[in-house]
């Protein structure tokens, strides 16, 4: 049985009930009438059977009535089947006593009980409504004995015969009854439909309603942070600021963490939801609740009235201070230490409009977190856009330049100083872009460092390198060498060595020719663990060199310890050496520590033969730059390594192999 058919038959059971509970009430009626005339007259026989039987069918329907209702009836109509019996019980009682009294009675005494049982009857065979043919059947039923008495002043077969009529009367009187019952059926079973229909109707709409509660709530708050949402307080500040023409000076702050993907990738998601609710505290603690909105992951945005740029940059400032405050993490002391990126924008004095402003307080926000911009925040300005815009333009090209074939490398020759043979080459990336023409790694090796693209093109970069170094291997023989460059990203990637393990063995390329050159800086950020990566590269039989020495910040002490063969001197010494004292000292000075430690020196950027020579007299070991040719094409490379100056074109071996520097 369907839901449905079951709420409607309990429906009708339960109405069909309801009405029959009222009948003993209506029963004890005439029993209380029986008892008065009892009272007046002697009782016989045929009084006390009347009264079992009225009793008994009294009894019965206590019986019924007092049942549960699921086990009085299976179906409604078994129900209305055991209603009209019980109608039927009745009504013959209340007609036998009635014509039994008769003969007793007074013909007032009889019209004042017969008034009363036309109401009773009528009450019960009507209990379920006051539908007018039933009460007009019932109305007959009574009055036609009772008129007859009082027209005819008792004729005893004509009352006879009329309670005869009237008797018979009585299953017609329960066939209207019964048939407006049915009715009445398909009405409760209507209105139980209606009823479940709505009710159902008005639950769905209570859960919709709830539903929607929850989805606004949602969409206002953050449920990580409790937080307002983005929009939420784009429509705050919209009412609050800009539909009122307000004129004060506001500043919008848009915040974040720098490296924060790094502190996922290295701690998992919880250390960030934890860094994440920090940075919430504090900017709560810092500002008003319903004016700080989390936008995602990391980015938060506030905004504060101040009287120009400098209040708006010492209040980026303080905020800064707070959220750099280290966040211990409960694992054996550790704790990190988040770094904070905040972008400015002014309104009105930049936009008037709140998209606007938030991405100019965006701009401003990735501009602070470049490169080479150590500050805590930015406040915007054409430049930054320009710069900024041209950063994502970079960022989006460079995540299709491998797929469209727009990344190249190129080969600058590094040669032996005191014999000026090639002995190798420095690989150097080029990037061809279809819409930005040009770019130099200058500008599009940061950016990708940044992005983390660097570890794809990287990648891309070491295969090729060890393609190029396995043909000038099986050409030259195994002295000739090849120089890349590695971010510090890849080299303290999870895998680097066992990657590059793997193009040299695709490529069958002897690995003592291969060179990786490192930074200081990127050394330096994280010494440990490069120091473990390089070591694993010199078990390999590689090569590597320290890039750009002189720049960065390389210790002294880590140096010593230090897993390289090579030391490369920066140009920004070289160009000088013979025109600077100073440059000149240093040079010097950095030879003969390499030497003293056992390091190869490389001098980079040597463009002239003057410089050339001074460097070979100090005792420098090799050298590269424009002097002995530009980052070329690998042919044109090739055709420098077959000329008559490299002795390896004679005699392979006598190329100063990789490893015989270390
Ligand atoms: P670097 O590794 O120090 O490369 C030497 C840079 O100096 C090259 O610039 C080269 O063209 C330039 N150079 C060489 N000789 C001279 C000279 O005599 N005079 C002058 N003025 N410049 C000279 P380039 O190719 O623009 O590369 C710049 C930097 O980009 C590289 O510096 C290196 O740090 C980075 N880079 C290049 N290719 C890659 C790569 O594949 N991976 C990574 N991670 N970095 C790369
Ligand atoms: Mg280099
Ligand atoms: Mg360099």
């Amino acid at each position: 049985m369907s839901n449905s058919e079951e709420i409607q038959q309990r429906a009708v059971t339960e109405h069909l009930f309801a009405q029959m509970r009222w009948m003993p009430v209506l029963a004890l009626i005439p029993l209380t009438v029986i008892a008065l005339v009892l009272w007046q007259h002697a009782p016989s026989l045929q009084i006390l059977l009347w009264l079992g039987f009225m009793a008994l069918g009294e009894m019965v329907l206590l019986l019924v009535t007092r049942m549960p209702i699921n086990e009085r009836a299976g179906t409604w109509q078994s129900s209305l089947r055991l209603f009209a019996g019980m109608q039927l019980v009745l009504a013959l009682g209340w007609s036998s006593v009635l014509f039994w009294f008769l003969d007793y009675l007074h013909p007032w005494q009889i019209a004042s009980i017969a008034i009363v049982l036309m109401a009773v009857a009528a009450a019960g065979l009507n209990s379920l409504s006051w539908h007018w043919p039933t009460y007009a059947v019932s109305l007959m039923v009574l009055l036609v004995p009772v008129g007859s008495v009082l027209i005819f002043n008792y004729d005893d077969f004509l009352l006879h015969s009329l309670g005869v009529m009237a008797f018979l009367m009585l299953p017609l009187a329960g066939y209207v009854s019964r048939r407006e019952y049915l009715e009445r059926i398909v009405l409760v079973m209507a209105e139980a439909d209606k009823v479940e229909l709505t009710s159902t109707l008005q639950q769905r709409s209570h859960e919709l309603s709830r539903m929607r509660k929850q989805l606004k709530t949602l969409k206002d708050t953050d449920s990580l942070t409790g937080l307002i949402s983005g929009e939420r307080w784009k429509s705050q500040f919209v009412e609050t600021y800009i539909n009122q023409q307000n004129s004060e000076r506001i500043a919008i702050f848009f915040v974040d963490i720098r490296h924060f993907r790094k502190i996922n990738q290295r701690w998992g998601t919880l250390v960030g939801d934890r860094v994440i609710l920090e940075v919430a505290g504090h900017l709560v603690a810092f500002v008003d609740h319903q004016n700080v909105c989390h936008l995602s992951a990391d980015e938060f945005v506030f905004s504060a009235p101040v009287k120009n740029e400098q209040a708006a940059i010492e209040l980026a400032q303080g905020l800064a201070r707070y959220l750099r405050l280290p966040i211990q993490l409960g694992l054996e002391g550790v704790s990190i230490h988040p770094e904070p990126a905040i972008g400015i924008a002014l309104y009105p004095d930049h936009s008037t409009d709140i998209d606007t402003l938030l991405d100019y307080a965006a701009l401003a926000n990735h501009h602070c977190k470049g490169k080479y911009s150590s500050k805590a925040y930015s406040l915007f300005s054409a430049e930054i856009a320009n710069a900024t815009r041209r950063y994502i333009d970079l960022e989006m090209g460079l995540k299709q330049a491998i797929a469209k074939r727009e990344l190249e490398l190129l080969y600058q020759p590094q040669v032996e100083l005191q014999t000026g043979a090639i002995i190798g080459a420095e690989a150097l990336l080029r990037w061809h872009s279809s819409t930005l023409g040009a770019v130099s790694p200058v500008e599009f090796i940061p950016v990708a460092e940044n992005s983390g693209l660097i570890l794809q093109i990287g990648d891309w970069v070491l295969e090729q390198a060890c393609a190029t170094l396995a043909r000038w291997q099986k050409q030259f023989g195994p002295g000739v060498h090849l120089a890349v460059n590695v971010s510090a990203m890849q080299l303290t990637a999870r895998d680097f060595a066992e990657r590059l393990a793997r193009h040299l063995e695709r490529h069958g390329c002897d690995s003592r020719g291969l060179h990786v050159e490192i930074t200081e800086s990127a050394i330096m950020d994280n010494p440990e663990l490069a120091m473990r990566v390089l070591k694993k590269l010199r078990l390999m039989g590689v090569g590597t060199a320290l890039d750009d020495f002189g720049t960065g910040y390389s210790s002294l002490s880590y140096l010593k310890d230090m897993e390289i063969d090579y030391l490369k001197l920066d140009r920004s010494f070289i160009s000088n050496v013979n025109t600077s004292p100073k440059d000149r000292a240093i040079t010097e000075s950095v030879i003969h520590m390499a030497k003293a430690i056992g390091l190869k020196l490389v001098a980079e950027g040597i463009e002239t033969e003057e410089i050339g020579n001074a460097l070979c007299a100090m005792g420098c070991d090799y050298g590269q730059g424009w002097l002995y040719g530009r980052p070329m094409h690998e042919r044109s490379l090739v055709s420098m390594l077959i000329g008559p100056e490299l002795p390896g074109s004679q005699a392979p071996g006598s190329v100063p192999a990789a490893g015989e520097g270390r």
